[in-house]
């Protein structure tokens, strides 16, 4: 992808609200007046002539190839996603990891460093922990919210600082725009995992970050119905990624490119209605005495919470608590609802439940744990869109069952 005008957004679209460019950015009509968009289901194209077939190779003139470098539709999920994130581009990628893989690959080299969060997702804490350091790419660890923390593991080989924001699962809030001072200070590109928060809540390319990415499985999606992620940000930087991509091979299906356009259709509105009835949950479960813990940006008394409103447009669908009796209890807890699925997914209309520290945090050494605050007793709901009443009616379940 060049960093012209082919992804520039037509006028009339750019004062547009996120609402309006989840619905209308990217559509590119393909002759027949179709209203919906097209899935291209084509691993190639043809061209008009030899000589245009040499052009297209060459790259002196565009057009498509082979899907595994341009797809139609997969364009219109990119420019869609890039015009929510205020960015010059976006590049799909088949799953979350691959879009955090590829911006690894496109960004470091041997000998180089990365300073990254404690509380990533555990996938990619296996990728900086066993892989990148077999290509001598070494990574720091360090607490998400503690800045010093980060200016003193930056090194002169420092390249990529790394954070999820807010943390999984105890909501903890980064200083985005704090971060992206450092890591220029330093020399890094600061790259956000905006998965939990989406552009519909956060937009950390306008806080100064470089590159977002995105696991599209979650809230982009929005249905849990399959695999994709994005990388996005400058058309220089992205031209980049889009190059390991298509040497290497992690590209989008466009079929499940097209899911997810029908995901952003609506991401802004769900966003919203996963916002509210998380915020309720969290007050609901804050006033009572069966529960020690609440996590939750939205609470007043969240650490995190004043961050959190200046920086987020809402507080997530995600949050945690504490019950007393640590995993017996939260065991007990979780097995007595019914309504709620039992699952480490997240960013769904159906809402799910787990206990974080035997399963998405199951392979960390307890100490690692204990410093992330994920307590034996610690569950962690990502709310859904289903009535808060039926949702409170579920929890008193598992409240019941802790005191027989
Ligand atoms: C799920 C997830 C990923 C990985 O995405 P996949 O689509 O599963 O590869 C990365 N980051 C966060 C925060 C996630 O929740």
């Amino acid at each position: 992808m060049t960093p012209d005008d082919e992804n520039a957004l037509p006028d009339f679209l750019r004062d547009a609200h996120a609402e309006t460019l989840g619905i209308r950015a990217g559509i590119a009509r393909s002759g027949e007046g179709e209203h919906g968009e097209p899935i291209f289901t084509t691993s190639s194209y043809v061209f008009d002539s030899a000589a245009d077939a040499a052009a297209r190779f060459s790259g002196a003139s565009s057009g498509n190839v082979y899907s595994r470098y341009t797809n139609p539709t997969v364009r219109v999920f990119e420019e869609r996603l890039a015009a929510l994130e205020n960015a010059e581009s976006a590049v799909g990628t088949a799953s979350g990891m691959s879009a955090i893989l590829a911006t690894c690959m496109a960004f470091l080299r041997h000998g180089d460093h990365v300073v990254c969060s404690r509380d990533v997702f555990g996938s990619t804490v296996g990728l900086f922990d066993k892989y990148l350091p077999r290509m001598g790419v070494s990574v720091s660890f360090v607490p998400l919210g503690d800045l010093a923390a980060w200016r003193a593991a930056a090194t002169a080989k420092t390249r990529l600082f790394y954070c999820e924001t807010p943390s999984n699962p105890i909501c903890e809030v980064a200083d985005i725009a704090a971060l992206a001072e450092i890591a220029k200070a330093s020399g890094a590109r600061l790259v956000v995992d905006n998965c939990f928060c989406t552009p519909a809540l956060q937009k950390p390319l306008e806080l100064g970050a470089d590159i977002v990415i995105h696991s599209a499985t979650k809230y982009l999606d929005g249905q849990g119905r399959m695999l994709g992620g994005a990388a996005v940000g400058s058309a220089e930087d992205m031209a980049e990624v889009t190059n390991f991509i298509r040497t290497c091979g992690p590209s989008m299906s466009p079929f499940n490119a097209w899911v997810f356009l029908k995901g952003l259709e609506t991401l802004s509105l769900r966003m919203r209605a996963h916002c509210e009835n998380a915020n309720k949950l969290a007050h609901w479960l804050q006033q009572r005495s069966d529960v020690s813990r609440v996590h939750y940006a939205g609470l007043p008394e969240h650490p995190g919470h004043e961050l959190a409103s200046r920086q987020q447009s809402g507080f997530g669908g995600v949050l945690s608590f504490e019950v007393p009796g640590g995993q017996e209890a939260a065991w007990r807890f979780i097995d007595a609802t019914k309504l709620m699925s039992l699952t480490a997914n997240l960013g769904d209309v159906k809402t799910t439940i787990v206990h974080p520290a035997t399963t998405t945090h199951g392979r960390l050494a307890a100490e690692q744990r204990d410093a992330a605050g994920i307590v034996p007793g610690l569950i962690r709901i990502a709310v859904g869109l289903e009535h808060i009443e039926d949702l409170q009616v579920d929890c008193q379940r598992g409240f019941d069952a802790l005191r027989v």
